[in-house]
């Protein structure tokens, strides 16, 4: 975006070496990690707004939770800009002024501080994979429901090879491997996983990822819990 890198900004990787709490803090992208530092800014008395491109706030997330979470950031002060297409960043004397298309309308948002929070990419281009006969694409390392990858005596975990990229199951992915790698016998699979989950920022609103897009779990009735 042009005047973003002059401007400056922040990432998931560079948030935490702040030194001065920013008064007003801009958030694009309305995932769950953006959501989760944006509520914590504002509940340390930042101005917060999340920019997002569109309609859906979590967008993979239910979308009854997804409103529950929106009107509880809403209460803590957080400020919604959906459908904003960001076109430039300028830096001036007072801060750093991004500028917007929002439903045909141009906009412009003074902060102090901007927080990039629109993904992340695998790193995998340094390690010559093609070399070892490992294949990959832009998402990341290429694995079959075993986790192995196209090279039988390598095998592969955490986001760089998974859909869902949460500790829990970069955790549940590496029991697969090390068992589907060391031990002989029938081999564990991904998609035999039954995984909760919900959005970080959601810790008083615990969900299962199990909604009526995606598997419910088999056996008992679901239940919920507030513990990480
Ligand atoms: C800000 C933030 C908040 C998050 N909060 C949550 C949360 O609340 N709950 C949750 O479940 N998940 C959360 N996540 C996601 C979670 O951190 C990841 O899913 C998890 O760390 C994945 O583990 P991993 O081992 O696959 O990757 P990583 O933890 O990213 O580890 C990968 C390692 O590989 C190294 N590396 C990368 N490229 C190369 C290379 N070419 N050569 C050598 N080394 C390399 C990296 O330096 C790093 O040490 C969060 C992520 C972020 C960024």
């Amino acid at each position: 975006m042009p005047g973003l890198a002059e401007a400056g900004y922040l990432t998931n990787e560079t948030l935490f070496q702040l030194t001065e709490q920013p008064r007003r803090l801009a958030v694009i992208g309305g995932g769950p990690i953006g959501a989760e530092m944006a509520q914590t800014f504002a509940r340390l008395g930042t101005d917060v707004t999340i920019f997002m491109r569109d309609d859906s706030f979590l967008p993979k997330e239910d979308r009854e939770a997804a409103a529950v979470v929106e009107a509880a950031f809403r209460r803590d002060g957080v400020q919604f800009l959906y459908g904003a297409d960001l076109r430039e960043v300028m830096l001036t004397e007072t801060g750093k002024v991004l500028h917007y298309q929002q439903a045909g309308q141009s906009g412009q948002l003074e902060v102090d501080a901007i927080l990039v929070s629109i993904g992340r990419v695998p790193n995998v281009e340094s390690l010559n994979l093609e070399a070892a006969g490992v294949a990959y694409t832009e998402r990341g390392v290429t694995v079959d429901d075993t986790l192995r990858t196209s090279n039988p005596h390598i095998f592969a975990a955490g986001d760089v090879a998974l859909k869902y990229q949460f500790t829990h199951m970069a955790d549940a992915a590496t029991r697969i491997v090390l068992q589907n790698a060391l031990f002989p016998g029938p081999k564990k699979k991904l998609s035999n996983l039954v995984v909760p989950g919900r959005p970080t920022p959601t810790r008083r609103w615990p969900m299962w990822a199990c909604t009526p897009t995606k598997p419910k779990p088999r056996g008992s009735p679901m239940k919920s819990s507030a513990s990480h």
